[in-house]
This record gives structure tokens, C-alpha cells and sequence, in this order.
């Protein structure tokens, strides 16, 4: 079974805790297989004696447990955990079955099959290397024979990590639809969340926000502990390692805890939110990371399990804390809330599938694991539509930056920018060039008769008029007061008066309508033609001196060199 290895110890821990919490619903549906008629199980001191010869006597002469379920979760001890299942074969043959008898990550795990008084014996687990009984991402597998009426199979099982003991006997079909119903969904689970890193990859680099490149280490490090955890690694990429097999789950524990801690801690901002919780965060982090390497150096192992666990249940605690207290002061805070329960929720069903309060089969038992790749989509929707948001505010600073707001055309720094272009590529090509600079006649009056309000107005009604009776390729920029300048690339003096008489009759014809009422508006304008390579405030003065010009020679009219 596909069960990541931190959600099974938050599973114990919320199960010790529901424990005392739920009333006890034994769960009559817990034995998966009909030929299995009761499971009893006893957890003995590491230092004792009892062995294959004298523990079916130990089980007969002694109080022993009997399981409602076929999943033992007995939590992290150091003792040893022998199981008895006693079976009834009702038919006449001899059957093959295939017996799951345990998690990747228990130690050393025995089977003996007991036939004709005499132990049929099979070894596997995490001290032997792996082994060809570890099927990833279901557990260790071993081939049992089952004869005709009643006999019994003996598990003894050691465990520095949780002893999880997923009892399950199946026949050959069975269990080859079984791993390939669990290979297909890790295929599924673990290709959103590559795919989920992919896609904050690529926003990280584009976008460079930082808390996009800690959600893929978070998301990284949950598939290394489940990969690990499920067996896929020891099967897979370290064989041979036994050292890694035993730190690798818990190292990467730490480290989801931590670079979760660290995504919501950047993408909440709680450092100018909450500064008291982001130096909490701060110091459980790095706690965290020197605690962890330490036990890893002193290969204390046990301890290293019990620390892992609890680190990573508090740090998923606080995550929903900081989630909780962010809502109202920081936005998203509240889908953020919605996302990390979606883990918790998924953890819940899990406990309640194993405490029987819920039927439990893979999708229910597996229900954390899918909680967590639910978590991880809406997470990545959060940090898209946030990314959205500051890719809009970037496209609303940038126009803000250009534009004139009143007239919605562009500001004088934009022409520059643009115009100094212009004039380079005219000199380059060889092209006319003119500037022409626009003034509204007595806009003081307007302002003093109708009012400031009418006036802007007004300005809005003369440069829509411009804009609408010029060429797409000349450029027309708010100057300044009821100043415009306009820019005609590719235009001699003949036709740029031609141009300019037309929009000054325009103004002139088309008066602003106030209350029902018509307000004449004049303007004056100046022409002046560029010269090769000349500066643009050069040849603004020109034409602004032209445009004086026609003011003083009575308004509503052009003045040119
Ligand atoms: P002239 O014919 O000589 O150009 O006279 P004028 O009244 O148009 O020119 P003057 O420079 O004396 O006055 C320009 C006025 O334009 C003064 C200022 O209050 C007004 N003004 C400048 N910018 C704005 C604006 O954005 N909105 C409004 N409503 N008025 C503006
Ligand atoms: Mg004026
Ligand atoms: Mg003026």
C-alpha cells in the first residue's frame, strides 16, 4: 500500500489521540481475507528468549491481543511484535497465496508458515538490503502455501520506525491487480506533483518569486519521503544503502516540515505580519535541521525517528496556526487555511479507515497522501491567480508610468522616449520629420465660466478629437497644463499643415457640450520641421516659438517657419 511514511506516524499519533476521543466501534469488516479466522498479536522486551520454537507455545499458555483489523499500527517501539494468524483452508487443496505482512520500513521481518509442525521459514526487511520480497509501494510480499482445514502463520517483526502491519492474503490474480492498481496511482500522485514542481519551476525563474521555488521544495521533499517511505528508493536508487534507507525518510520529514514552514512564512509575508511567529518559525527551522544532522551523525536512529515525526506534525500545526491567524490581514490567507486542512482532512479519513470507523480499503487508507496532492493543486492555484494579481499591478504601474491619467494619452516622458526614436530613424532613412505643438485658446476662461471640472473635460474632448483625426504611426503626448505636442513621422511641411488645418477646423467644428449647452473651443498650434539628428527639446522650442506666434497673431490658427 502507497502510505507516506510521516502521515502513518501522524496517523498513530492522531489515533492515540482519537483513541480516547472516539468511543471503540470494532470493526467487524477488518479481516480482508476469508481464510484468515483471527489475528493475535503480542509485543515482547528486544532481549527475549521467545523464537519459532517456543512462542506457539507462549501464544496458547499466555493473554495475548486479539486485532478487530487487519492493519496492526502499534506505534514506535523497541520491542518485537509476533503475530499469529490462525487459518481455515475449507477446500481440499493445497492454496498459494500472497501474503503482505509488512511496510518497507520495518527492520527485519520473518514468516513462518507452519506445516506439519514444522516451520517453512522466509526472511525480509530493511536490515537485509532489499530484498525481491519488497514490492514498492505495497510492502514485503512473501509467497505462503495454505493446506487443506486449519494451520497458522507466524510474523515476527522489529522496527526501529512505526510497526505498521498491513495484513493482507491474497491469491496470485488478486495481488497482481492489487500492485498494479497501486503502481498506477503512484504513476497519478507522483505526476501532479512533478508536474506542480515543473510548473513553479518555470514560474520561479520567470517571475522570480522566491516563495514559487520554496513550494517545489516543498512539494520535492514530500515526494522523497513517500518515494522512500513506500520502498521505491530502497528498490530503486540505493539498494545497498541501508544507511540511507533508515535517515532518508526522516531527513526529508525535517525538511518538508521545514521548507513548508519557510513557502508559508514568504508567501504570508509574517515576517512584517507577525514578526514574534516568523522568529518562532525561524528558530524551529533551523532546530529542526541541526537536530536532525546531529542524530544522523550519532546514527541514533530511534531517536531521530521519534523527533522526525513530532517535528512534523508541529510544523504542520503551526502552518494551519499561521494560516488561521494571516486571514483578514494578508490576502489568499484564507484558501491557504482551506489547502493545509485538505491534508488534515485527508489524514482523518485515514485514521477513521484504520480505527474502522470508516471501511477501510486503499482509497480510504491512502486518503492522507491524496489530502496532500489536493493541498498541493490549490496551493499552486494560490501562487497563480497571486501571480496574476502582480503581473496586473506590474501592467497597471507600467501604463500609470506612460499615460497621462486625464487624457489617457501619453505623458511627456513617453514621448521623449518615443520621439527621441523617431527622430533617429528619420535621419537614418532619410524622412520628414515634423513637430507640432498644440495650446486651447483662453483655457483660463473655461476653467473661470464653468469650472475645473468642465476644463478637464474639455482637455479629454481635444485630445480624443486628435487622436481620432491622426495616423496611427504619429504620436500625440499630454505636454503639460492644455499643451499637447504631436509627432508626424514620414511628413514634410506641406502636408503637416494640411494635418494641422484639419484638426484646428476639427476643434473648431466640434464644440464640448455642457449641460446641453455648446462650448466653442479654439486651439493655436506651431509646425516646426526637424533637422538631422536634432534633439527634441531643441525642436520643441522651435515649434513652440511658432506657436507664440500664432497666439500673438490673434489665435485659432498655425504658425510655421
Ligand atoms: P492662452 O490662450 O494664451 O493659451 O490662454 P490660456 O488661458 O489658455 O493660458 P494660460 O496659460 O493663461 O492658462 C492655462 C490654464 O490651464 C491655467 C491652468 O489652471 C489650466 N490648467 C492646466 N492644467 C489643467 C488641467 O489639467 N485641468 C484644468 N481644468 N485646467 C488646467
Ligand atoms: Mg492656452
Ligand atoms: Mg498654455
Amino acid at each position: 500500500m502507497m502510505v507516506n511514511k510521516y502521515l502513518i506516524i501522524m496517523v498513530i499519533l492522531l489515533y492515540s489521540q482519537l483513541s480516547h476521543a472516539l468511543p471503540s466501534i470494532p470493526s467487524s469488516s477488518g479481516m480482508n481475507s476469508h481464510l484468515i479466522s483471527a489475528i493475535e498479536y503480542v509485543q515482547l522486551p528486544q532481549d527475549s528468549d521467545k523464537d519459532i520454537n517456543n512462542i506457539e507455545q507462549y501464544f496458547e499458555s499466555h493473554s495475548v491481543n486479539h486485532a478487530s483489523n487487519s492493519l496492526l499500527s502499534l506505534g514506535i517501539s523497541h520491542q518485537i511484535t509476533w503475530v499469529k494468524l490462525s487459518l481455515h483452508n475449507p477446500t481440499k487443496d493445497t492454496l498459494t497465496r500472497y501474503l503482505t505482512a509488512g511496510k518497507t520500513w520495518i527492520d527485519s521481518l520473518d514468516v513462518y508458515s507452519i506445516q506439519d509442525h514444522l516451520p517453512h521459514h522466509q526472511h525480509a526487511g530493511d536490515y537485509e538490503f532489499a530484498s525481491h520480497h519488497l514490492v514498492p509501494g505495497v510492502g514485503f510480499v512473501f509467497p505462503v502455501t495454505i493446506p487443506p482445514g486449519n494451520s497458522h502463520i507466524f510474523i515476527r517483526a522489529q522496527s526501529l520506525d512505526p510497526m505498521t502491519l498491513p495484513i493482507d492474503l491474497q491469491n496470485t490474480g488478486d495481488a497482481r491487480g492489487y500492485h498494479a492498481l497501486v503502481h498506477i496511482t503512484s504513476g497519478w500522485v507522483y505526476g501532479v506533483l512533478m508536474a506542480l514542481i515543473g510548473f513553479n519551476l518555470v514560474l520561479y525563474f520567470t517571475v522570480k518569486q522566491s516563495y514559487t521555488l520554496y513550494y517545489c521544495c516543498y512539494i520535492a521533499c514530500f515526494i522523497i519521503v513517500n518515494l522512500s517511505y513506500n520502498g521505491f528508493g530502497f528498490a530503486w536508487f540505493y539498494p545497498h544503502s541501508l544507511y540511507i534507507q533508515n535517515y532518508c525518510t526522516l531527513v526529508f520529514m525535517v525538511l518538508h516540515g521545514v521548507s513548508g514552514l519557510i513557502f508559508i512564512a514568504s508567501f504570508l509575508s509574517i515576517k512584517r505580519n507577525m514578526p514574534f511567529i516568523y522568529k518562532f518559525v525561524a528558530v524551529y527551522c533551523t532546530a529542526g535541521v541541526i537536530t536532525m544532522s546531529i542524530l544522523i551523525v550519532q546514527k541514533a536512529h530511534i531517536m531521530a525517528t521519534h523527533i522526525a515525526f513530532n517535528y512534523l506534525t508541529l510544523a504542520t500545526l503551526l502552518m494551519i496556526a499561521i494560516a488561521g491567524l494571516s486571514i483578514g490581514k494578508v490576502k489568499d490567507a484564507q484558501y491557504f487555511l482551506v489547502a493545509v486542512l485538505c491534508s488534515m482532512l485527508g489524514l482523518l479519513v485515514t485514521t477513521l479507515s484504520v480505527r474502522g470507523n470508516l471501511p477501510y480499503n486503499y482509497f480510504t487508507f491512502n486518503s492522507a497522501v491524496f489530502g496532500v496532492v489536493l493541498e498541493a493543486i490549490i496551493l499552486a492555484i494560490i501562487v497563480s491567480i497571486r501571480l496574476k494579481a502582480i503581473d496586473k499591478e506590474r501592467i497597471t504601474a507600467q501604463y500609470l508610468s506612460a499615460y497621462d491619467p486625464l487624457t489617457n494619452i501619453f505623458n511627456r516622458r513617453s514621448f521623449f522616449n518615443v520621439g527621441q526614436k523617431i527622430i533617429k530613424n528619420a535621419t537614418k532613412n532619410k524622412t520628414p520629420l515634423c513637430f507640432v505643438m498644440m495650446d486651447i485658446d483662453h483655457f483660463k476662461n473655461i476653467n473661470d465660466i464653468h469650472g475645473h471640472y468642465v476644463g478637464d473635460q474639455a482637455l479629454t474632448h481635444i485630445a480624443c478629437l486628435l487622436k481620432k483625426n491622426i495616423r496611427v504611426t504619429d504620436i500625440l503626448a499630454r505636454w503639460g497644463g492644455e499643451e499637447i505636442a504631436i509627432l508626424l513621422p514620414k511628413t514634410n511641411l506641406e502636408q503637416a499643415l494640411a494635418c494641422t488645418e484639419h484638426l484646428r477646423a476639427t476643434i473648431e467644428d466640434t464644440p464640448l457640450i455642457v449641460n446641453g449647452e455648446e462650448v466653442v473651443i479654439t486651439a493655436s498650434f506651431g509646425i516646426a520641421v526637424a533637422h538631422h539628428n536634432e534633439p527634441l527639446d531643441e525642436l520643441f522650442k522651435r515649434a513652440d516659438k511658432q506657436l507664440y506666434k500664432a497666439k500673438n497673431q490673434g489665435r485659432n490658427r498655425i504658425g510655421c517657419e
